[in-house]
């Protein structure tokens, strides 16, 4: 009998990254559930991938929205019984005119940033728990950033030093703080949990002036995605090379 096909479900999944990620899952036999703000852009991304020959299904997912989340969760519960991969990949970018203005970042920005990039990716983490664990070989990716890395920030040497987006950046560290602390707890079980950090890729939040193509910049999810018995969990990785927390 040939293996079951595996589920993996991609947030963000209608532009960018997201988009790229659920195409090469896609063209490695996976069923991607594509999971989008609203229902119209998610069906959009679900017919452009079919339109691929990919195993494409549509769910409407605003990461921030509670009432989406269970929805969401319940759908793929009833079509497939099972999660095997969750790209956190959905994420809002610091404001421009933000860098190096850490005492000026407001309330709000804070907030907004948090909102999607941490405390979201923690409760769609939450309501798919229980679909992973029904998976042979769960594996979890949390779209981090190299801006994230705090050993990278105290390095006035380091070429991210200059780089100071307050809000973005401590939303990626305590990501990669939930990475570490899901990873030990779930250490036991049949799942890993992993940070990416995608490189600077030329998307809406990347911007013209970054140096990697999209296809390249899904790598790294991709291969979390995929990731063997044998490979790593907990970790935070860049094209297979660890990066410092
Ligand atoms: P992007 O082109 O700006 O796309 C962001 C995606 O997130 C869009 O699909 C957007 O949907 C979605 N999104 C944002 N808020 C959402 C919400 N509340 N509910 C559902 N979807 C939401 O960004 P990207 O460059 O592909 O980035 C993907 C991930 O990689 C992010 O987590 C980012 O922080 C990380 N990353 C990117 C880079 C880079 O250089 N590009 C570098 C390091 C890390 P809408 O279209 O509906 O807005």
């Amino acid at each position: 009998m040939p293996p079951e096909k595996k589920i993996a479900l991609v947030t963000g999944a209608n532009r960018g990254i997201g988009f790229e990620t659920a195409r090469q899952l896609g063209q490695k036999n996976v069923t991607v559930v594509v999971a989008a703000r609203t229902l119209k852009s998610a069906e959009e991304t679900a017919s452009r991938l079919k339109a691929e020959g990919i195993d494409a299904f549509p769910v409407k997912l605003d990461v921030t929205n509670a009432q989406d989340r269970d929805a969401a969760a319940r759908t793929v519960g009833e079509r497939f019984g099972k999660l095997d991969i969750l790209i956190n990949n959905a994420g809002v970018g610091a404001q421009d005119g933000l860098v190096n203005k850490t005492v000026h970042t407001t309330e709000e920005e804070l907030q907004k940033i948090f909102g999607t990039n941490l405390f979201s990716v923690i409760a769609v983490t939450r309501a798919f728990l229980p679909l992973l664990k029904k998976s042979e070989a769960g594996r979890i990716v949390n779209l981090s950033s190299i801006l994230g890395s705090l050993t990278l920030h105290a390095d006035p040497k380091s070429p991210i030093a200059s780089v100071k987006t307050f809000a973005y950046d401590a939303s990626k560290a305590a990501l990669n703080a939930f990475t570490i602390h899901l990873a030990d707890e779930l250490k036991d079980t049949k799942i890993k949990v992993n940070s990416a950090h995608p490189g600077w890729v030329k998307t809406e939040m990347g911007g013209d002036g970054a140096p990697m193509e999209i296809p390249e910049g899904a790598k790294t999810s991709v291969d979390l995605a995929l990731l063997g018995p044998d490979g790593p969990n907990g970790r935070f990785i860049h094209m297979g090379q660890e990066l410092p927390w």
